[in-house]
């Protein structure tokens, strides 16, 4: 079994590193913060308060998730619907981040995530997985980017998707959110004591997989 947890602030480059690292080891690739998207989703499509925590639990046992892997594609299906791009609009980042805030909603989606990374090996990513979700994995990364670079990747990202993206408004919301996620009480988006700090600006994405599968060998 190899289990890396990749974890960072938005648009460090978690997915395509994630994605490229998983490809690389033959490994399924795992994107926690579409679990965090599904349930902003449904507490948005509902017309719940995502701030109101006792709102959020009363809907929670009413929402089914299951995650579909087609190679290295995570698929989201919602009791039945597969969301598709619907949890990227940049609305959905935000009620992301505000229900994930929320004690209730984080121990609704612990098992689930556990329970992947103790069944398959994994490569997985997202803001608590070398702190809590898999605290014993063999590689934990901790990727950083300058935010002006990572708003820059979000806003190409969301244009090519269609959506009509600008830069500033981008880089406010996305400041906005590691605000949230790294200052809330409950698993803050902060690297684990023995995470690898990887600066997401200096490499290539094949630099950073060769580098990753090196530090992996060191340690296994
Ligand atoms: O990674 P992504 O930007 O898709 O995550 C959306 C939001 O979900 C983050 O801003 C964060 O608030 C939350 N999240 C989290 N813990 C994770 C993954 C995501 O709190 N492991």
């Amino acid at each position: 079994m190899i289990r890396i947890a990749i974890d960072g602030p938005s648009g460090s480059g978690k997915s395509t590193l994630a994605k490229a690292v998983a490809r690389e080891l033959g490994i399924i690739y795992v994107d926690t913060g579409a679990l965090y998207r599904t349930v902003g989703y449904y507490v948005y499509s509902n017309g719940i308060d995502p701030q109101c925590e006792d709102a959020i639990a009363k809907v929670l046992p009413e929402i089914n998730i299951e995650l579909k892997y087609e190679g290295e594609t995570q698929r989201v299906i919602l009791n039945g619907e597969d969301l598709g791009d619907k949890i990227r609009m940049p609305e959905m980042s935000m009620y992301a981040s505000a229900v994930s805030s929320k004690p209730v909603v984080r121990a609704f989606l612990l098992e689930m995530q556990k329970s992947l990374a103790r069944a398959h090996s994994v490569v997985m990513d997202g803001r608590d997985i070398g702190t809590v979700i898999i605290p014993d994995a063999d590689l934990k990364i901790f990727l950083t980017a300058s935010n002006e670079t990572r708003a820059m990747r979000r806003t190409l990202e969301l244009q090519e998707k269609g959506v009509d993206a600008k830069y500033e408004d981008v880089l406010a919301d996305m400041i906005e959110r590691d605000k949230n996620d790294k200052n809330r009480n409950i698993a803050p988006a902060v690297p684990a004591d023995d995470a690898i700090i990887f600066d997401n600006s200096v490499m290539t994405v094949e630099e950073s997989v060769k580098e990753i599968v090196r530090l992996l060998n060191e340690r296994k």
